[in-house]
């Protein structure tokens, strides 16, 4: 069986959303996802004039309730009858997010096994054959196969197959 890897945030979760939707509650602002098409979204909200989300992000709660992507739960579900499927999350930076992420994953995806969530630092460490991600850092690293999930971020981002929903992902590996 083909070992499939699976990002967490924004990838399963819409974390761009709660990012932005932090953005804006604390810099009285109203910027929506489309409003960064043609713009570098981290370069942007880190500019010096903007109040810093990274408190926000880093104390308890946030990662505990973020969004669940459209079609992510039948589509992981489906897949682990064809793939060994782990979902591997970058989480140490944010120590808070640990326990949130592991509690976050076994409420949406329950059918996947403990020993199957991942929560680690580099993902350059990471084997598998295939790789989904939103970010150029971590598919870089990857021997295997990568696709790359569509996201505010990395809008901008060329020379790797890009997918921009679950339904895609899994009309492409079913
Ligand atoms: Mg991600």
């Amino acid at each position: 069986m083909k070992r499939l890897i699976v990002d967490m945030d924004d990838v399963l979760a819409d974390t761009s959303q709660a990012i932005l939707e932090a953005f804006n509650t604390i810099n009285h602002t109203n910027y929506n996802k489309e409003y960064f098409r043609n713009k570098v979204f981290y370069e942007f909200i880190n500019q010096a004039q903007f109040e810093s989300i990274r408190p926000m992000i880093e104390a308890k709660g946030f990662f505990a309730d973020l969004p669940v992507m459209a079609d992510a739960v039948q589509v992981m579900h489906d897949l682990q009858a064809k793939y060994d499927v782990f979902v591997v999350s970058a989480a140490t930076e944010f120590p808070n997010s640990l326990e949130e992420k592991y509690h976050w994953l076994a409420n949406y995806f329950p059918f996947i096994h403990w020993k199957n969530f991942v929560l680690c630092g580099d993902k350059s460490i990471i084997k598998g054959d295939i790789m989904i991600d939103d970010h150029e850092k971590n598919l870089k690293t990857f021997e295997g196969e990568s696709l790359l999930f569509d996201a505010v971020h990395n809008w901008h981002l060329e020379g790797y197959q890009r997918v921009h929903n679950w339904k895609e992902i899994e009309l492409l590996l079913n």
